[in-house]
């Protein structure tokens, strides 16, 4: 019975095993801390090989899910180049794949929004003139 390592054991985030964790930020067996190394060498490599490809490529080329590209690249374990399309969203976050300020939904709100304003400008105006109409009875 290893008595004084007990309160160290958890269960891997990943795939469930009970493991000794060596320090508290340890959520993942050593195990499957060891694949998401290699995932995150294959998806580095791939980006710093092939600087202009968006997160989608570097997806189906590792086989890797873009949440996880993208947290890496988020969290800034992965550094994009100066030539890289990946950017992200100045509103909601979102990945672009084009180097844009904003995702197409974010231009179709602020596009919306625009509109908007100037319909609510307008109806403003008219709810004046309604309650002239609404004193006349
Ligand atoms: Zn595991
Ligand atoms: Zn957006």
């Amino acid at each position: 019975m290893a008595e004084d390592r007990l309160g160290n054991l958890r269960n891997c985030k990943k795939c469930g095993r009970l493991f000794s964790a060596n320090n508290d930020s340890t959520f993942l067996c050593s195990r499957c801390n060891e694949s998401i190394d290699d995932d995150f060498i294959k998806v580095r490599e791939y980006i710093y090989d092939n600087p202009t490809s968006s997160v989608k490529d570097v997806s189906l080329s590792t086989g890797i899910p873009t949440e996880s590209i993208l947290k890496w690249i988020r969290d800034g374990k992965i550094i994009l180049g100066e030539k890289s399309i990946i950017s992200f969203c100045e509103r909601c976050g979102e990945p672009l794949d084009d180097g844009g300020r904003f995702c197409p939904k974010c231009v179709r709100n602020l596009t919306d929004g625009l509109k908007q304003g100037l319909v609510k400008g307008k109806s403003s105006m008219s709810r004046n003139q309604g309650m002239h109409i609404k004193e006349k009875k």
